[in-house]
């Protein structure tokens, strides 16, 4: 097989495995970033068993992780099968994937902050759900700041 050929072919499944990663079926947890203190989902491909479930714990309470870093150090045993996304930076809003966890609920958490104070009741929200399938949290904070709540999908593209 062309050398080339072959690099460019395990690069690109190397990609697609990565995307395939983060998707709502493998959101088991999540983990809070010492710094900005926005919840990052954990992803795995199995359910989390009790060990594990612990050793995310130690590594939330030992304030090791930051938004960008890897959940576990290299050499460690779940360094990479228990996973959060690369690259993410604080300034980054929420994963969508926090809100579509398919075996795992979280806490509604305002999109843009990660206040978990969000508010579903004002005007402008209720307003909008009339309209979009997804309007995502926001909270007080965010909303007297200008921000508008990110919204996906109309409903009704005609009609208004
Ligand atoms: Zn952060
Ligand atoms: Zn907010």
């Amino acid at each position: 097989m062309d050398i080339k050929f072959y690099v460019c072919f395990r690069m690109k499944r190397r990609l697609y495995f990565k995307d395939f990663f983060f998707i709502p079926g493998k959101v088991r947890s999540f983990i809070m970033c010492c710094l900005c203190g926005k919840r990052r989902v954990v992803y795995c491909k199995e359910p989390l068993s009790r060990q594990q479930i612990t050793d995310i714990e130690e590594v939330q309470d030992s304030l090791f992780y930051t938004c960008g870093s890897t959940l576990f150090p290299t050499g460690h045993r779940y360094h990479e099968t228990i996973v959060v996304k690369y690259g993410l930076e604080c300034t980054a809003e929420m994963e969508t994937t926090y809100y579509a966890g398919i075996t795992t609920k979280f806490q509604p958490v305002c999109f843009f902050c990660g206040n978990t104070e969000v508010d579903s009741t004002s005007q402008t929200v209720q307003d909008l759900r009339k309209n979009y399938s997804i309007v995502r949290p926001i909270c007080r904070q965010c909303m007297s700041n200008g921000i508008q709540p990110k919204v996906r999908i109309a409903l009704k593209l005609n009609k208004k």
